[in-house]
């Protein structure tokens, strides 16, 4: 374990002055690493890869409250439906099909966030701006029962540079209260926005600072991924 319980607990600390929650990124990371940090009170972890969290699961206690946030396949859908508990990587239509049919034939509802291109890079996934906002649009008349669009997610640009990380962050801030605002006066049934996930070991307190109300931190608490 990279960090101590002390500056663990400085973490907690300013995600729950902010009332942000702190999801473990523990990609990469063997299950003693997580059953570490269980042992410190952390429920909400993050993984980005279907067959490492397929193996993990069932070897950790059930009342860990897993984060997908990597890129998920359809046809992978099936093997997380059972108990994710926040897609934050949902990039089409397509995907969300899949995600609430495997969560009905689970008998569940899956919240999801809907990913934004908020980056320089060509290389980060996620919506264009315009493309989240018409998949908004269209999910207002869903019939999609089985699940729950629970707000946005993004990555800022892989920069050293300040600026261009807030200005990222800024774009989505404002997305996530424009929409936030249009859903409290335009209600759907299968639209709650209240999470707005960005912020990672090495722009958190940043991504706090623009309203970021859910943090996925790896290297800072786990070290790095071998
Ligand atoms: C790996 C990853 C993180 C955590 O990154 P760190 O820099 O290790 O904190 C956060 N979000 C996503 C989407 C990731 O893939």
């Amino acid at each position: 374990m990279a960090i101590s319980k002390s500056a663990f607990n400085t973490l907690l600390k300013e995600t729950q002055e902010t009332n942000s929650t702190l999801v473990a990124v523990s990609k990469l990371q063997p299950v003693s690493a997580i059953e570490s940090l269980y042992a410190w009170g952390q429920r909400n972890f993050g993984e980005n890869y279907v067959q490492e969290l397929m193996a993990k699961q069932p070897q950790l206690p059930a009342d860990i409250q897993w984060h997908f946030i990597g890129h998920l396949q359809t046809n992978k859908v099936k093997y997380i439906a059972p108990f994710v508990h926040l897609v934050h990587t949902v990039d089409s239509e397509k995907l969300l099909l899949e995600i609430n049919r495997q969560a009905a034939k689970n008998n569940r509802v899956i919240h999801c966030l809907i990913q934004v291109h908020i980056a320089e890079e060509d290389s980060k996934f996620g919506l264009l701006p315009g493309q989240a906002e018409a998949l908004l649009i269209s999910l207002q008349q869903s019939t999609f029962k089985n699940i729950m669009i629970a707000g946005l997610m993004g990555m800022a640009s892989f920069s050293q540079d300040e600026h261009t990380i807030a200005g990222e962050f800024k774009l989505l801030q404002q997305l996530f209260n424009k929409y936030q605002r249009y859903f409290s006066t335009h209600p759907a049934p299968h639209i709650a926005f209240n999470t707005l996930s960005m912020g990672m070991s090495g722009d958190y307190q940043l991504a706090l600072q623009y309203g970021s109300n859910m943090i996925r931190v790896g290297s800072l608490i786990f070290g790095h991924r071998s």
